[in-house]
């Protein structure tokens, strides 16, 4: 039966890079090797690597100020790191705290500097992003979370500041147009749209690091990376292939502009059936709704059990919301096709036509 792969991560990718994928774990570049056995310092696997990087410039428009880099621990490591590398122990750096994921990152970046968060949606469980809030222009950098995987809020919009702004887009990047030249850093875990687990993607802009007088570890200090061209140790091959091959995929479907498009229209589809369908209602904020993670809740509880059953009659899968937010959570990221978000209306209808 097929299955619609609504997990929020790891996540979908699409079905043309798993197939290319399986195929490079048998014989990779017609080496007559896996990619799971060869040496990272092969040249078939240099050129994944310069690959990988060419095309996250090319999708994103990312010019020579900025490094790119493929590293390992996750975006979780980046909650550290970015204040590590960017925060002098006298300096401040903002945050926005918007969910599990923004509070995870001051927690972090405490250990390294002063951190003033300006603004939480805390105490309305994180149902939209706060918007009225001042940047001081002496602070270091302001962090955000574009999306809010938990939570269903995504930024659609910036903050009017010349502070750089180090971004969490693990679970939307390359899902829309953005203007890098607005950004210090950007990082995301690769499991969300990316690629498998394993992985994560650096932006940074090279002029910010240098500046603190700490000492970093070397595996820590992304001038390291960027010297080795993220090959200083043995970087996660695998996951790193994949995503390469996720974005030549993105590339062959008209670039991050047409993804753009294309979740507008699958995210529209979910919205007007759950704005019009009596037995749902959305949990986040309308104007702060997330493209990629759509949040909502039955108006009848009583109904829970009875619509899983019939998401996974469908083939429906990872429909469940998070703890923390309760209901349904329907991830729906760059490789799920409209079809699929169909699917899942029809069943709400299903549920509709049975017991609104
Ligand atoms: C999943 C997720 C993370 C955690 O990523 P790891 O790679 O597991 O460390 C961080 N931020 C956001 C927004 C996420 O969705």
């Amino acid at each position: 039966m097929k299955k619609h792969n609504f997990y929020a991560g790891p996540a979908i990718l699409p079905r043309e890079v798993m197939r290319q994928a399986s195929k490079a774990c048998i014989n990779f570049a017609d080496m007559g090797l896996s990619i799971l056995e060869i040496s990272h310092r092969s040249p078939q696997f240099a050129a994944v690597l310069e690959e990988a990087e060419a095309l996250t410039r090319e999708l994103l428009d990312i010019n020579d100020d900025y490094a790119v880099l493929f590293l390992t621990g996750g975006a979780s490591s980046q909650f550290y790191m970015a204040a590590m590398n960017l925060l002098a122990a006298d300096g401040t750096a903002c945050y926005v705290d918007t969910g599990a994921w923004s509070t995870k990152a001051i927690k972090e970046a405490k250990h390294f500097g002063n951190i003033e968060v300006l603004a939480s949606s805390k105490d309305k469980n994180y149902n939209n992003i706060p918007k009225r809030y001042k940047v001081p222009a002496d602070a270091t950098y302001l962090h955000l979370t574009s999306n809010n995987t938990i939570f269903g809020t995504q930024h659609h919009w910036w903050p009017d500041t010349e502070v750089p702004f180090v971004c969490d887009m693990s679970s939307d990047i390359f899902s829309r147009p953005i203007d890098v030249s607005r950004f210090g850093m950007i990082y995301a875990g690769a499991q969300k749209n990316l690629g498998p687990a394993g992985a994560t993607l650096v932006i940074i802009r090279k002029d910010l690091l240098g500046k603190v007088e700490r000492e970093i570890p070397t595996m820590l200090d992304y001038k390291t990376h960027i010297a080795k061209g993220s090959a200083f140790n043995t970087p996660p091959a695998f996951p790193i292939y994949v995503s390469m091959l996720t974005m030549r995929w993105i590339k062959s479907k008209g670039g991050v502009a047409e993804m753009a498009k294309k979740n507008k229209s699958k995210a529209g589809l979910l919205y007007r059936e759950i704005d019009s369908n009596p037995l749902f209602v959305g949990t986040a904020a309308k104007k702060d709704r997330s493209l990629m993670n759509v949040t909502f809740l039955l108006t009848k509880p009583e109904l829970e059990k009875e619509f899983l059953e019939m998401c996974a009659a469908e083939g429906c899968v990872g429909v469940k919301g998070h703890r923390s937010v309760g209901g349904f959570r329907a991830s729906i990221y760059n490789a799920m096709p409209r079809k699929s978000v169909k699917v899942l209306t029809e069943v709400m209808q299903a549920l509709a036509a049975k017991h609104a």
